[in-house]
């Protein structure tokens, strides 16, 4: 598949819609080999500056998508576009309703124990016929990472979803991609924990106003500090903005 990507400060993403994000899945399902997908935020963007192994992931994944509605704003302020926002916790049940169709396999890694049964449980209620692979909480710690690894390869996904938070998630991914094998593997984030409804995504008029993050603020406040980064992201693009109308001129 040809990529058209926009440069946000160095990190590429990829100008995708769902559509077309379902459509490489099933691409790289039908392919093989081993793929990485990645749900790139403006935190993501801004944890890459000074994090160079999470770089060289989102360097190295086959597809980054726009999962932030700060890049959406950002492409557009440095004179490029992205058509679509295509969040990971978006993506996760229209992953389950193509698998369904399609009789791909899903394996649910991560969250706190019992979490990822009950996403399991809810993505089976809610498309009939789907079939999981397997669920496993785990930690991300590097001594259980063969154990499971082992478990993974074992249970022969067709997807893979990792919950442990970015971007702990995405590196774990990342060093284990080739020796997993499996054809789709993605960093979800806390996308288990809202389909399990163990927390509350923000309401449809929220997300349609780009405001899923004020959200998500306001019902984990704790996360302030991770959050320190937008406004850190918004004087990055400035700056970029800058520097290349100053090299236009
Ligand atoms: N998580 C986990 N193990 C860890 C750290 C996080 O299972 O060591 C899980 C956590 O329970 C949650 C998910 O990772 O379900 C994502 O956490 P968070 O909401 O912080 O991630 P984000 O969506 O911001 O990437």
């Amino acid at each position: 598949m040809e990529r058209r990507v926009v440069d946000i400060l160095g990190i590429c993403i990829d100008d995708v819609t769902m559509a077309e994000t379902l459509a490489a899945i099933e691409a790289y399902i039908a392919e093989g080999g081993p793929h990485q997908i990645t749900t790139v935020n403006p935190e993501f963007v801004v944890e890459a500056q000074r994090n160079a192994p999470f770089r060289v992931v989102l360097e190295g994944c086959d597809l980054a998508l726009p999962d932030g509605i700060g890049l959406l704003w950002a492409a557009r302020v440095l004179g490029q576009s992205l058509r679509e926002r295509v969040a990971g916790s978006d993506l996760v049940p229209a992953v389950a309703r193509l698998s369904a169709r399609r009789g791909y396999r899903l394996y649910l890694l991560g969250a706190a124990p019992g979490v990822a049964e009950r996403a399991a449980e809810n993505l089976v209620r809610d498309c009939p016929g789907l079939q999981i692979a397997g669920t496993y909480a785990g930690s991300p710690s590097p001594c259980e990472e063969d154990d499971i690894v082992a478990r993974i390869v074992a249970a022969d996904p067709d997807v893979l979803f990792v919950a442990y938070g970015a971007p702990r998630q995405d590196l774990w991914i990342y060093r284990n991609l080739h020796r997993l094998g499996v054809p789709v593997c993605m960093g979800v984030g806390g996308t288990f924990d809202f389909i399990a409804g163990v927390a509350v995504r923000a309401p449809l008029w929220m997300r349609r106003m780009g405001l899923e993050w004020l959200h998500r603020l306001w019902r984990q406040p704790w996360r302030w500090r991770r959050m320190l980064a937008l406004p850190r992201f918004v004087a990055l693009v400035a700056a970029q903005r800058l520097s290349l109308g100053a090299r236009r001129l």
